[in-house]
């Protein structure tokens, strides 16, 4: 342990400034995807199993719900262009831009170099939450997924049901193969999820989610979507995961699409304007 410099209080005491200041980040228009919704008709359902994942697509300019029509349960969500799978949500990003739990209004971004929103919250009925006593707050994106690598590092155990398997046996049935579907699994959107980082040791906790049945998130998909949804196999997540051990529940992903018209000034984002040179040529 070193010893701290006698102006150690003044250096904690120092403001701190925010990373990405979001003023001048591209808005949605929420009123007119509000409107839009207003309209909208299902298109398509899907019901998700406990323990298990399935894959979807939604059409850009459609919305998607996720819910948890049974009880509290906790999903853990990938998105990928549909044109493009190599273009992914970016957890990292998102949340450097969001912060660390995610609601209306706030957009899963995908990764370099298209950085563009790939879908925008719309409604979260969770949204009454906020933050508890502990910090824990709904809907983040710090926490990965529960995967059988880091239980195998922990306890030396073999187990097939976490989201990293479920989403990878997803893809595979989407028809990717079983090699390069596991490598396109990457970090979720832990739907319904409450979490946070203890105040002492700043480790990732997770608490019961508060959701109850029938809670639910709706986004609207910015450009064309292939979506995987694993139903954690830690239910609410409120004791463990990566086990048989927790009651699970099914979650349910509806599709709609809104009325001809609805979304009149729209367009959907284009890739980022970064040049992508690097500054390479300065090397010469
Ligand atoms: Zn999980």
């Amino acid at each position: 342990m070193h010893h701290p410099p006698s102006d150690a209080e003044a250096r904690r005491a120092v403001a701190p400034v925010i990373c990405y200041p979001t003023g001048t980040l591209p808005r949605p228009d929420l009123n007119l995807y509000r409107k839009a919704r207003e309209s909208a008709r299902q298109v398509a359902s899907l019901r998700i199993p406990p323990r298990d994942a399935r894959a979807f697509e939604v059409p850009k300019g459609h919305f998607f719900r996720i819910s948890c029509p049974d009880g509290s349960q906790v999903g853990d969500l990938n998105l990928f262009s549909a044109a493009d799978p190599g273009e992914r949500f970016y957890s990292g990003k998102t949340r450097a831009l969001h912060g660390t739990h995610l609601s209306t209004g706030a957009r899963m971004w995908s990764g370099f170099p298209w950085l563009r929103p790939m879908a925008t919250i719309v409604s979260d009925s969770l949204d009454w939450y906020g933050a508890d006593a502990h910090g824990g707050r709904v809907h983040d994106v710090i926490g990965t997924r529960c995967d059988p690598y880091t239980h195998h590092l922990l306890t030396g155990g073999q187990y097939h049901l976490c989201c990293h398997s479920n989403l990878t046996r997803a893809l595979d049935d989407a028809g990717f193969a079983p090699d390069r579907a596991e490598a396109m699994v990457h970090d979720v959107l832990n739907v319904f999820m409450c979490t946070g980082f203890t105040a002492d040791t700043g480790q990732y906790f997770m608490k019961a989610s508060p959701a109850r049945a029938g809670d639910f998130i709706e986004f609207f998909a910015e450009i064309d979507l292939l979506g995987v949804l694993s139903a954690c196999p830690g239910g609410d997540c409120g004791a463990e995961h990566s086990s048989d051990a927790a009651k699970c529940h099914a979650l349910c992903i509806e599709v709609f699409a809104p009325a001809d018209g609805a979304l009149e000034g729209w367009s959907p984002p284009q890739a980022n304007g970064y040049d992508r040179s690097h500054g390479l040529s300065r090397r010469d």
